[in-house]
């Protein structure tokens, strides 16, 4: 029987653009081809997309270079107000949003519609950035020189995002990008290129010039980037996603010498200190971990928690994930969705499997649920050994694995024990403490009492092999500039 939920549904999946964006025209792919975009709640098939090839890519590049000097000169405020307008559209539309990004990747209604907010926010943000990029004039120390420092654009740029969170990925690169200036080429992950499409569209309505932003959805990311990646045209590349695929950009970016931005994987430490307040830190570690089902470069990976309350901790966090109410993430009342694919769920399950045959307690969870979708059980797991994979490798699902300290710096030691360092999480109510382990700790953010640490306003990023730059924050535009300095002889000097 079809329901009004599923009306509203296929309204919304048939109102989305399904092809390639490109000089200001949407246009199927240079192959006629296309691909599935799924629901992994159901497995069912949502829509089908354009399958860019490395010659659309191209193209977007040719445009993209093409809008590069008139858009440099269009006027800070006139980027940021299309910027505002786009923010505004976004939040008009957020019940659309959040719906498409429950449908193609999974989250619970509820988390979709905070990321319209935290996505849109971007928007805003960087609106009102535009407007506030400076320079400096000084006197050189030998008296004749004046000194002269500007910036400018970098010039046509590479996105590249990952399926975890559709809208705010997007909006973290492009946001920046447009108020400073440059051109650019999004390939969206091919799991939820939808969301991606519905905001290109709302740029396009919001005034931005055919050429600036490309849109490029592709089930072949390698072959198409590579030639981007080769063609001197290209200044920058940004890129969020895993650590493996970073370091192959990285090393292809080395032969044009481009400017790179990597947010990649993370493995976050979730430090309980004998002083915490345990209801806060079992609130705050809820939202660390479960966030996006686990699937959060900034989730909470391992539990670090001091003996003497670890026990406790551990019951009162098994007792709250095994009571959330596991659903597709658009009925009413769901906590947790699926995971992206079959292929996620397979590997958090080895990852729990492996941990649990080194002598693991399963303190809840630990089974995959049979029936359609790729949904995981909340899991929490006591005693982990410290050889266990589940520690070293970024886990993607809600599982949280516990480990036991007994000192400040065995805890210290153990956090940093990783290549790591994008988010880590403390909870003490020792303020020297707190600032003690801010130098310590090996992260590039790092959240004290508080199981949220994203946020427009701060740079969020990553130290060691979590990545380089810094996206968000009065940081994340100057990842989209390039200073240039003129030096100028007084005549009358002389
Ligand atoms: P992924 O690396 O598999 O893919 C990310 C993007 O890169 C996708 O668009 C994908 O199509 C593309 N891609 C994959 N292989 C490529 C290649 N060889 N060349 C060019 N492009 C390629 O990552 P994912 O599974 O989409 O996302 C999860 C990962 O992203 C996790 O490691 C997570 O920690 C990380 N992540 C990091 C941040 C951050 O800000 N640090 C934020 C979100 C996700």
């Amino acid at each position: 029987m079809t329901t009004e939920a599923d009306l509203v549904e296929r309204d919304l999946i048939t109102r989305v653009p399904t092809d390639l964006f490109i000089g200001g025209e949407w246009r199927p792919s240079s192959s006629g081809k296309v691909f599935d975009v799924e629901d992994p709640a159901t497995g069912s098939t949502l829509t089908q997309v354009a399958d860019a090839t490395p010659a659309d890519g191209l193209a977007a590049l040719d445009a993209a270079s093409e809008a590069q000097a008139s858009w440099s000169k269009v006027s800070p405020r006139e980027r940021g107000e299309i910027l505002r307008t786009a923010f505004e559209m976004v939040t008009e539309h957020a019940d659309d949003f959040a719906l498409l990004m429950t449908l193609e990747m999974g989250k619970p209604l509820p988390e979709a519609r905070g990321e319209v907010t935290y996505g849109a926010e971007f928007l805003r943000w960087f609106s009102e950035e535009a407007v506030r990029v400076g320079g400096r004039y000084a006197i050189a120390p030998d008296g004749v020189t004046r000194l002269m420092v500007h910036k400018r654009p970098v010039g046509p740029c590479l996105l590249i995002t990952p399926w975890n969170f559709p809208l705010a990925m997007a909006t973290r690169k492009i946001a920046p990008a447009v108020a400073a200036g440059c051109t650019m080429v999004l390939k969206p992950a091919a799991l939820t290129p939808l969301t991606t499409l519905l905001l290109t569209s709302v740029f396009q309505e919001a005034g931005l010039p055919p050429g600036v932003l490309n849109v490029v959805p592709t089930s072949a990311a390698r072959a198409l980037s590579t030639p981007l990646l080769q063609d001197a045209r290209l200044r920058k590349v940004s890129f969020t996603g895993s650590t493996p695929v970073g370091r192959d950009l990285l090393r292809q970016s080395a032969d044009n010498v481009l400017r790179t931005s990597m947010e990649l994987g993370g493995n976050a430490p979730f430090l309980v200190f004998e002083d915490a307040d345990l209801d806060a830190a079992v609130e705050g570690a809820l939202k660390a971990k479960l966030r996006n089902m686990g699937e959060a470069c900034t989730a909470a990976n391992r539990f670090i928690v001091h003996e003497s309350v670890a026990d406790e901790f551990g019951r009162r966090l098994a007792k709250a994930m095994g009571g959330l109410f596991v659903t597709r993430g658009t009925q009413d009342g769901a906590q947790i969705g699926p995971l992206i694919d079959a292929r996620s769920r397979t590997a958090v399950h080895k990852l729990v499997t492996e941990a649990r045959t080194s002598g693991a307690r399963v303190l809840t969870g630990g089974e995959p649920q049979n029936g359609p979708g790729y949904f995981y059980p909340p899991t929490v797991l006591a005693d982990v050994p410290s050889q266990a994979r589940i520690l070293s490798e970024e886990i993607f699902g809600p599982v949280a694995p516990i480990v036991t300290f007994s000192q400040e710096a065995e805890a210290v030691e153990l956090a940093n024990n990783t290549e790591y360092g994008l988010a880590a999480y403390v909870y003490t109510r020792d303020v020297a403490r707190s600032l003690r382990l801010s130098e310590s700790v090996e992260s590039g953010m790092l959240g004290i009492n508080t199981g949220i640490i994203s946020n427009p306003a701060a740079p969020f990023g990553g130290v060691k092999q979590s990545g380089l730059g810094r996206e968000g924050g009065s940081e994340g535009i100057e990842e989209y500039l390039e200073t240039r300095y003129v030096g100028f002889a007084d005549p009358s000097a002389n």
